[in-house]
């Protein structure tokens, strides 16, 4: 009988997929920076590639090979991209999540980034394990604040640390991860456009977007925040965790706002923003789930 399901059951399961390999990378004694001797355990091999900035690296499935961009010089973005190319491999050699998926109530034209959802979930668990984040949000409260602290605390990646956040949240959220590009502008229209401002030669691009399970729509990446949202008052502020209401960033949604509680913070060369569509549930609602 063939078993239909939708993608946060598939979700679930690259999550307990991921914690089991997980535990086989501790049981070896194989530590979590050392990829060489992950992907032996795992047989893949790895290999570095010359590529433009904004690719990250890919995973050859037939070679079992993953293959990352030699040009990332940041360390978290680095471990991110090599999580979510084992997690492809990882998900390429489960017969049990690749019929699933083959069968899922997913529609063609966006089976791929359904995929890419899939391995930064199973990027996100293998980097910091979601019981130890709903451990430290059930104490705390649920706020980008709370990244800082995370990422201290079990020494994670702040982009694994805020997918695990959104992922482990009971309330409806979204959560988008935005980096600044610079923005390449006709060299004749630039000073006519921005005579003052050099900053807005930069502008900042979603890197990865996710909704918690209580979400309903699906978010894109790669398009860019306008200029004087809230996400951009971070810039001023590191490490501060900004509050106030917003859009949620989408395409196309200039005539369509989704204002909605917005909580955003910007911390190791990323700005995070958390949407609330509804309110973050307290302790002790939390205890009581
Ligand atoms: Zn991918």
């Amino acid at each position: 009988m063939i078993q239909r399901v939708n993608e946060k059951r598939l979700t679930q399961l690259v999550r307990e997929l991921a914690q089991k390999i997980s535990r086989e990378i501790m049981q070896a004694g194989v530590k979590a920076n050392d990829f060489e001797g992950i992907v032996r355990l795992n047989r893949a091999v790895i290999r570095w590639q010359e590529m433009e900035l904004a690719k990250l690296g890919y995973y050859v499935k037939d070679e079992c090979k993953i293959i990352l961009n030699s040009q990332i010089t940041n360390v978290e973005r680095l471990n991110f991209t090599f999580y979510h190319e084992l997690t492809h491999h990882l998900i390429e050699h489960n017969d049990e999540i690749l019929s699933l998926f083959a069968d899922a109530y997913i529609p063609t034209n966006t089976q791929d980034e359904t995929m890419e959802r899939l391995c930064n979930a199973g990027a996100a668990e293998l980097l910091v394990p979601s019981d130890n984040v709903y451990k430290m949000v059930k104490e705390k409260e649920f706020s980008t604040a709370l990244i800082p602290e995370l990422c201290e605390r079990y020494r994670a990646s702040s982009i694994a640390v805020s997918l695990q956040m959104v992922n482990i949240a009971h309330h409806d959220c979204y959560l988008f991860i935005a980096e600044l590009r610079s923005v390449s502008l006709d060299k004749a229209l630039q000073p006519m456009l921005f005579p003052y401002d050099k900053v807005r030669q930069q502008q900042l691009y979603v890197i990865y977007s996710a909704g918690s399970p209580q979400s309903k729509y699906l978010m894109p990446r790669n398009i860019p925040i306008p200029y004087g949202h809230l996400m951009y008052e971070t810039l001023k502020y590191e490490g501060e965790a900004i509050k106030g209401k917003d859009d949620i960033p989408r395409r196309n949604s200039i005539n369509h706002a989704w204002i909605t509680d917005c909580d955003a913070m910007y911390f190791r060369g990323k700005v995070f923003a958390f949407f609330n569509v509804s309110q973050p549930i307290n302790n002790q609602q939390m205890l009581l789930l």
